[in-house]
């Protein structure tokens, strides 16, 4: 087994349990706070947008969650992922260090998102819900939630990002296809849409403002909840069926990562990797977890650990996290999934502690790793997991240097088959990279809450 290329698993292996950190963490996690209060916030506020199962996830301390018969069903169609060797792309970089990835872009939507969004329409269905909103950006969430609801038979409203949805149409046919209905953000059908059409009809949208939406229309809908695809504690436990079954891939490839690395918008596929290996870390074991995000969008790397609002209108509870400020307008880099203003509580708190170690490149190198890895290991990469290849290069050519065989593993959360005009942008030589201007990251500070 060592040195083969596909480490697989059987379907019997796929976990029963979900892994849940804050079984482990040593750090309190802070609570979220009612946003006209400022009080935290109970079960009882987020009964109007989430199933009461998942807002108990959200503040489980146990350490393992049984995944329902059913989710695991499902799951079937496409997990156990494979976890790959990649040996041509070692051998092109002339590293001594072994490069392993997880590899998600297998599932229907064509990422990790699918994880959590099959238990999420499941919770919903088991407790009567007919409807669930959500908002999508570059479209991979609004999919993958389109996917799940079409597999429970639940209806599905999806505000896409107006922007996304004039540059990604087929984005838009693929939540179409699995029966979700999808309308560009802002949009006529919620009061904060709009509001925001009326000041400007052109608006080009954004992720904030499309939560806005979403959420509006479930809270203002008895039939219906809303759906997060990220950041939240529940959405993150659920990707860890991905570290679950690296770790068990690793064991049969005779091998064990010195650092896991991961891209973060939100944080959940970089904890989905990641937080199944934190306890050997608590334990004394040495391993490093890296998470790569864009200069253009540097949340942890520049922004504050802060209460703030998930979204623009500033309606969704305050969580404490890294954030660059609810009003930030994220340059229209291509890793359109990685452009969010804020992070997961989880992983900000590891962050904050040292924990996990952040990093961020700019898009034009990025792209450069992503074509590498396209013209050796043959899979042409997302835009945003290309950060994660970006940063397991650089750590392989660092190995070069020092002759270190050190084993790294990195997660390739999607394919780019829907990105293609990012690479035809990078071919032509018109890609710019943006770096993110220190005065405007104060002026969107200003927008954070004093609590
Ligand atoms: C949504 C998405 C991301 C960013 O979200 P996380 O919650 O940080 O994982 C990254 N890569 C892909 C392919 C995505 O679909």
């Amino acid at each position: 087994m060592a040195d083969d290329t596909k480490i697989l698993l059987s379907e019997n292996e796929i976990p029963t349990h979900w892994y849940n950190i804050q079984a482990d963490l040593q750090w309190p996690l802070e609570p979220a706070l009612h946003p006209g209060t400022k009080e935290p916030a109970g079960p009882a506020d987020f009964a109007p947008l989430f199933p009461m199962e998942l807002i108990m996830q959200e503040v489980s301390k146990e350490r393992e969650i049984e995944i329902p018969d059913e989710v695991r069903d499902i799951y079937k169609l496409w997990r156990p992922t494979p976890l790959f060797r990649a040996h041509r792309l070692e051998k092109a970089l002339g590293t001594p260090a072994k490069i392993f990835y997880k590899y998600e872009g297998g599932s229907p939507a064509g990422s990790h998102k699918p994880n959590t969004a099959v238990p999420q329409a499941y919770y919903n269905k088991a407790e009567g819900t007919k409807r669930i909103t959500t908002e999508t950006g570059a479209g991979q969430w609004g999919s993958a939630l389109s996917f799940a609801c079409n597999q429970m038979g639940i209806e599905c409203k999806v505000y896409m990002v107006s922007a996304s949805y004039k540059q990604k149409p087929y984005r838009k046919s693929m939540i179409e296809t699995w029966g979700a209905s999808v309308v560009p953000s802002p949009s006529p059908d919620t009061q904060s849409g709009r509001a925001i059409l009326a000041a400007n009809p052109d608006s080009p949208g954004s992720l904030g403002i499309a939560i806005s939406e979403a959420v509006e229309d479930a809270a203002t809908r008895d039939d219906t909840k809303y759906a997060l695809g990220s950041v939240l504690n529940h959405v993150l436990m659920h990707q860890t069926v991905i570290g679950q079954e690296a770790i068990k891939q690793m064991e049969k490839a005779n091998a064990y990562p010195d650092m896991v690395i991961g891209c973060v918008g939100g944080g959940s596929n970089f904890a989905g990797i990641a937080f199944p290996f934190v306890p050997d870390k608590i334990a004394g074991k040495d391993i490093r977890f890296i998470a790569v995000e864009p200069e253009a969008c540097p949340t942890l790397t520049r922004g504050e650990f802060a209460y703030d609002f998930g979204d623009t209108a500033g309606m969704t509870p305050l969580l404490k996290m890294h954030t660059l400020g609810h009003t930030f307008v994220p340059n229209p880099i291509h890793a359109g999934g990685l452009r969010y203003h804020g992070m997961a509580p989880l992983i900000s708190l590891m962050v904050a502690n040292g924990l996990i170690e952040p990093r961020a490149y700019h898009q034009k190198t990025v792209f450069d790793a992503a074509v590498l890895f396209a013209q050796t290991e043959g899979i042409v990469p997302a835009p945003e997991p290309s950060h994660a290849i970006r940063a397991a290069i650089d750590e392989a050519l660092i190995c070069k240097e020092t002759g270190e065989e050190k084993t790294i593993l990195f997660h390739l959360c999607g394919h780019g088959h829907f990105d293609m005009s990012a690479y035809e942008n990078y071919f032509s030589g018109n890609m710019v990279d943006y770096a993110y201007p220190e005065a405007e990251i104060k002026e969107a500070m200003s927008s954070v809450p004093v609590v």
